[in-house]
C-alpha cells in the first residue's frame, strides 16, 4: 500500500521556505535544485518541485514535467563541472521504492568510469566541499545558458 499523504514538515519543504540552509544551485518558478548532504560521489544534487507533491505517484504532471526539464539542465552542467564520463539519475518512491524524504525528489550523481556511487547516506559532506562543488555547477549553468 502507498500513503498519498503530503507532510509539509518534511525537510526538503523546510528548505523551500527557507527554514533549512542548502546549498542552491538552480531555481525557477515551478522547480529548485541543490546539493544532497549525504552524497553518493562528487556533485550529487537533487532537483525537487515547489509544488507539493509526495513522490511522483500524486505529482501533478506539469510539475513533473518542469521537474525533468531542470533534471536535463542540471544533468549536463554537472557533466561540465566535473568532466564526468556520464550521470546517473535515480527517483524513488515509498518507502520500499527507497524514498526517505518525502517530497519528490530526482537524483542527479555525475559518473566517472571505473568509480562506484558511496552507498546511499553513508556521510555527511563536508559544508564546504558542498558549496565549492555547488559554485562550480552553477558556473557550468551559467555557461550552459549563456
Ligand atoms: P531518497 O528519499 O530518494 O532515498 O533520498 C533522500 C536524499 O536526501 C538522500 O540522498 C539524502 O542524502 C538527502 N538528504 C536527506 N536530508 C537532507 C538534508 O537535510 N539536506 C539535503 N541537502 N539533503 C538531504
Amino acid at each position: 500500500m502507498t500513503n498519498n499523504g503530503y507532510d509539509s514538515d518534511n525537510i526538503f519543504a523546510k528548505i523551500l521556505r527557507g527554514e533549512m540552509p542548502a546549498h542552491k544551485i538552480y531555481e525557477d518558478d515551478q522547480t529548485f535544485a541543490f546539493m544532497d548532504i549525504m552524497p553518493r560521489g562528487i556533485g550529487h544534487c537533487l532537483v525537487i518541485p515547489k509544488a507539493p507533491a509526495r513522490n511522483i505517484l500524486d505529482a501533478n504532471t506539469d510539475a513533473l514535467a518542469s521537474v525533468m526539464k531542470t533534471v536535463q539542465l542540471v544533468a549536463k552542467a554537472v557533466i561540465n563541472a566535473f568532466s564526468a564520463d556520464g550521470v546517473t539519475i535515480q527517483q524513488f518512491n515509498e518507502p520500499a521504492g527507497g524514498q526517505v524524504v518525502f517530497h519528490l525528489h530526482v537524483h542527479i550523481i555525475p559518473r566517472f568510469d571505473g568509480v562506484r556511487m558511496n552507498p546511499p547516506a553513508s556521510q555527511m559532506a563536508d559544508q564546504q566541499v558542498l558549496s565549492a562543488n555547488a559554485d562550480k555547477i552553477m558556473a557550468a549553468l551559467t555557461q550552459l545558458q549563456g
